[in-house]
């Protein structure tokens, strides 16, 4: 479903960073395990056609990402991933559901309010449909940007760096929340940390 090959990306001040040839495949659950700085959210950003790599190629479903035109770019993104930043990205002046409507709009599908509302009971935040960003906890945040990442039913699910700042408990409860997402709604996942503590949780790991 997705590959990369001979891939390498050079900062106009940094180091050269190559990244080992990667295949995943549909549903498919990867960590990206990599010390801080070694590239992870470089190769996220990479895949999810954010940033164009220095040299190589990312294939997904058979398109080469980065021959599309920006605009092609941008809804093939919509469509296809779905990114879980670590610091969660949500319009302050927009309800939750409508933060997860406007992940439709953006990519140019039509919005399914019944899946939306779907995706919130799943994650077991209905009841906030209609709150704003700026009333919910860092815990019931990162569920909505679970939700929103999933709106458009991507073939890929990613997520930087989800649990660095979370104690034990919670980190726990988010890996099985975007494990158990990513199979419910027919995504494959990857998860890029440094994190230890994720390291029990799937097995598949792609090392930086
Ligand atoms: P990780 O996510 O594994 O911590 P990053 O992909 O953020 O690693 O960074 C990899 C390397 O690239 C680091 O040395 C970092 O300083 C450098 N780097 C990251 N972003 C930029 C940037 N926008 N400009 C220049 N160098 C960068
Ligand atoms: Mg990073």
């Amino acid at each position: 479903m997705i590959s990369i090959k001979s891939l390498a990306h050079l900062y106009d001040k940094g180091r050269r960073i190559s990244f080992p040839d990667w295949e995943i495949a549909e549903m498919e659950q990867w960590l990206l395990l990599g010390a801080s700085g070694s590239g992870k959210s470089t190769l996220l950003n990479i895949i999810s056609g954010l940033l164009k790599p220095s040299k190589g190629e990312v294939l997904i479903n058979h398109t080469d990402l980065y021959t599309l035109s920006a605009r092609k770019m941008d809804q093939f993104r919509g469509r296809h991933i779905g990114i879980v930043f670590q610091r969660p990205h949500l319009i302050r002046s927009l309800n939750v559901l409508d933060n997860l409507d406007l992940a439709a709009v953006m990519a140019g599908l039509p919005v399914d309010e019944a899946h939306n509302l779907s995706l919130l009971d799943n994650l077991h935040i209905a009841d906030l449909a209609h709150a704003f960003p700026d009333e919910l906890s860092q815990g019931q945040l990162q569920r909505v940007s679970v939700a929103r990442a999933l709106v458009n039913r991507p073939d890929l699910l990613i997520a930087d760096e989800p649990t660095s700042s979370l104690d034990d408990e919670n980190a726990n409860q988010v890996i099985q929340m975007l494990t158990s997402q990513a199979k419910d709604n027919g995504a494959a996942l990857v998860i890029a940390t440094h994190d230890q503590r994720v390291r029990n949780h799937i097995s598949k790991t792609y090392l930086l």
